[in-house]
């Protein structure tokens, strides 16, 4: 069953998605302001976001921004009519569609449905974490740089994603292994230290070491927080 997030702050409008898409097979959860809506998407990890553009505490366009950061779920847009502005900084920012209220339910689902299909239904859930120029996706454990495949081992792939998964979040090396299921012997700091010397060399950063993986002193390594993807 496909989760559709709605953001929303209109209750009655919750209220009249929530009853038609439940009954179209979809799981609804919602969230009532910008802030609540982020937290939400990532704790739940839903197919797809219904956007509102007016929202409390948090837009509807930062919200797309936020969440373009690391995710490529679809999100379709609710703006009034006199927003028309705005909804093109929607598209702009990433979002698959849009609708104009007052719209008909009928509408929205039809729409949910083609957005799905051209999206590919579950791009956002496979696991495409996007990072900066990189791309991993965790399902088919391709990377990509720029658009050129990276070829890592298996340990390196998995390394890579769980830190880019945090973005920011500082690793010891010992929770590092114990992220990519290996248990700590007594050259952890080594093995460790040795992967991601390859890896950065594999990323391409050969005259700038920490574009993507940071050294953390005394502590250990982290991915590196990207203010926003550079598109
Ligand atoms: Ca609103």
């Amino acid at each position: 069953m496909k989760t559709i997030l709605v953001i929303e702050d209109e209750g009655r409008i919750v209220r009249l998605i929530r009853d038609y898409l439940s009954e179209e097979g979809y799981r609804i959860i919602d969230a009532r302001d910008g802030e609540e809506g982020l937290t939400a998407f990532e704790r739940q990890n839903p197919d797809l976001i219904i956007l509102d553009l007016m929202l409390p505490k948090k837009d509807g366009l930062d919200v797309a921004r936020e969440v373009r950061k690391n995710s490529e779920v679809p999100i379709i847009m609710l703006t009034a009519k006199t927003e028309e502005v705005d909804r093109v900084t929607g598209l702009e920012l990433g979002a698959d569609d849009y609708m104009t209220k007052p719209f008909s339910l009928r509408e929205l689902a039809a729409r949910i449905k083609a957005v799905l299909r051209r999206t590919g239904g579950d791009l956002g859930k496979r696991g495409v974490i996007r990072r900066g120029e990189l791309l991993i996706d965790t399902e088919t454990h391709q990377v990509k740089l720029d658009g050129e495949e990276v070829d890592l081992t298996p340990t390196e792939f998995d390394l890579l994603a769980a830190m880019a998964r945090n973005p920011g979040r500082a690793f010891t090396r010992k929770s590092l292994l114990e992220e990519i299921g290996h248990y700590p012997g007594e050259s952890v700091k080594r093995k460790i230290d040795t992967h991601v010397k390859n890896l950065r060399k594999k990323l391409g950063s050969g005259d700038e070491p920490e574009r993507f993986i940071e050294t953390v002193h005394g502590v250990g390594y982290r991915f590196r927080k990207f203010e926003q993807d550079p598109e």
